[in-house]
């Protein structure tokens, strides 16, 4: 067989090549609507190369992001990696001093940001020693006439000042391509560096049926920003399958997306649960229904079965929980149905669609103790989740000397996800919590996941999280927190009661605490670790 490195570059060739003419629809930060298709974005690609060349910047280099969806963010995935350089992803919803921690950590030799980040970055640029080249990206009608950026560069002029007479280059496809650092929940961000194989491998496995099902008869919505682990892979395998894009800008609330989706005809997206609450409620408020849009991936945390029978039942869209992390490139598991289980009756099947689902082929997965032996298949033994896989990092950007892999069974080289989960005899994973996040009463584990999903079933709650509350006796004990949904009454001992028959009553909350808002991390999951700080002194009824 002929010996074809699996490179980025291959992908965006492929989707020019086929679907020249397929669309990019992308809503810009400068409020208006542009439209190009695959053909253009790999020409411009292709430009970018020749400019980043051109400046300087040579095989291995990081070029570093602050930008949302967009067809000038899909330039610089393909024009960077394509070229042998990294893209490296920065969430600008971080701490500014994040920011430059992880510009810093990573020795970003170029930073391209949108305009509205134009204010964050002039206080940033001097503590960000590594970076040669500032690009805003924008057209010079819209670049500020003074900055205390030295040497600002105007995406489109660095652009158009090339003739895209540029070969992709072929090189190893072990090669870097890409970097993205977690969010930090725990202690500093860390870099997960994927290559030109990692990348590849996982478009093919994300676009299969079994996993996010693309096709090029779709039009895709990708949600999830290409900032949160490189949109869940979608900028790849939309080019793999050649269909049309759609990309929402900073345009993320309820009203922008509903008519971005009719507007465009969106077929299928994918998000993290909390920007569902707000398309829903808005498309609820309204009495709205979608013509086109037929189905969704959601993960990044649990999606509560409340909302995917909503999306299911009033809205006639198909839900796709899926389970992944930035340490897998992210996708791991998603769930859908087997032959077996088309004659289930229907609660049965929703009851196995709401775990997190199987393992796409390419990852191996296990459930271990803590001496490090795995356990049964039977949907009841729960133990730390690991995996192992070519899309699967083997260490952190810059700790090539710390590895985190352990041994299983006597095999080595599997990747503590730090999640808790089961795994029933059809290989359908369930997540039962993070292990920060378990609540360990009088020595039992108490999932978070399965009481939050259970509150937020209840009409008049809007968003719930579960955390530990000291107990003299028992330890821990579960305490929920929530948001009402607007204008509904309920009051504590009404929420308590919901849970009655729903759960073992030892796990029932031992106390409810209504707030105006939960707090987020960057990717718009719940911050258990300043909840906790925040309720670190609440005292539970009878204590
Ligand atoms: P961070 O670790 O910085 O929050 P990631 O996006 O890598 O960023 O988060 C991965 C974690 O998110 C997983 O280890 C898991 O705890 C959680 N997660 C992802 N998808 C799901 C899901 N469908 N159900 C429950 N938890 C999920």
């Amino acid at each position: 067989m002929m010996q074809m490195p699996l490179l980025i570059s291959s992908l965006v060739r492929h989707a020019a090549r086929h679907s020249g003419d397929t669309e990019i629809v992308s809503k810009r930060v400068e409020g208006d609507m542009h439209r190009t298709t695959w053909a253009e974005v790999e020409l411009r690609s292709r430009k970018l190369a020749q400019a980043l060349q051109r400046l300087g910047h040579r095989s291995g280099d990081r070029i570093a992001t602050m930008a949302w969806n967009g067809y000038r963010h899909l330039e610089i995935y393909y024009g960077s990696s394509g070229s042998q350089l990294i893209c490296h992803t920065i969430n600008p919803r971080l701490f500014p001093e994040q920011i430059a921690w992880i510009a810093n950590d990573a020795a970003d030799g170029a930073l391209f940001f949108e305009l509205n980040f134009l204010p964050l970055i002039e206080k940033l640029a001097a503590q960000l020693p590594t970076v040669k080249h500032f690009v805003l990206m924008t057209a010079r009608a819209h670049m500020p006439a003074q900055t205390a950026i030295p040497n600002l560069l105007c995406y489109e002029e660095l652009v158009e000042a090339e003739d895209g007479d540029y070969r992709w280059p072929s090189f190893d496809e072990n090669t870097a391509s890409s970097i993205c650092y977690t969010s930090g929940t725990t202690g500093n961000p860390k870099g997960a560096v994927y290559s030109h194989r990692s990348s590849v491998l996982h478009a093919y496995a994300a676009a299969l049926p079994d996993a996010m099902d693309c096709s090029a008869a779709d039009v895709v919505l990708p949600v999830v920003p290409m900032f949160h682990v490189n949109a869940w892979g979608l900028p790849y395998a939309a080019a793999l399958v050649g269909c049309k894009l759609v990309m929402p800008g900073p345009h993320l609330d309820g009203k922008s997306l509903y008519e971005l989706f009719e507007q465009e005809k969106v077929s299928f997206s994918a998000g993290v649960p909390t920007v569902w609450l707000g398309l829903l409620t808005y498309a609820k408020t309204n009495a709205l229904k979608f013509s086109t849009f037929k189905r969704t991936v959601i993960g990044g945390s649990a999606c509560p079965p409340a909302m995917m029978k909503t999306l299911q039942d009033d809205f006639g869209v198909e839900v796709i929980h899926a389970w992944g992390m930035t340490e897998l490139s992210p996708l791991g598991t998603l769930s859908k149905l087997k032959s077996k289980h088309a004659s289930l009756p229907r609660d049965a099947q929703q009851k196995l669609l709401e775990k997190q689902g199987r393992a796409i082929y390419g990852i191996d997965m296990a459930i271990i103790d803590d001496d490090g032996r795995a356990l049964p298949w039977d949907g009841a033994a729960s133990g730390n989740l690991v995996v192992r896989g070519p899309w699967v990092i083997a260490s952190y950007f810059g700790q090539s000397g710390q590895s985190p892999l352990l041994t299983v069974d006597g095999e080595p080289g599997w990747f503590p996800t730090g999640d808790v989960a089961t795994i029933d005899a059809d290989g359908f994973m369930q997540i039962t919590d993070r292990s920060k996040d378990v609540i360990k009463s009088g020595g039992e584990w108490i999932s978070s996941i399965d009481l939050e999903n259970i509150a937020m079933a209840h009409p008049a709650v809007h968003e719930a999280a579960v955390i530990a509350a000291r107990h003299p006796k028992w330890d821990e004990r579960p305490l929920l927190v929530v948001v009402k949904k607007p204008d509904a009454q309920v009051t504590r001992d009404e929420l308590l009661g919901f849970y009655e028959g729903r759960i073992a009553k030892w796990q029932i909350p031992d106390d409810v605490a209504f707030v105006a808002e939960l707090p987020h991390t960057a990717t718009g999951k719940i911050q258990k670790l300043k909840l906790r700080e925040q309720f670190k002194e609440h005292r539970l009824p009878g204590v």
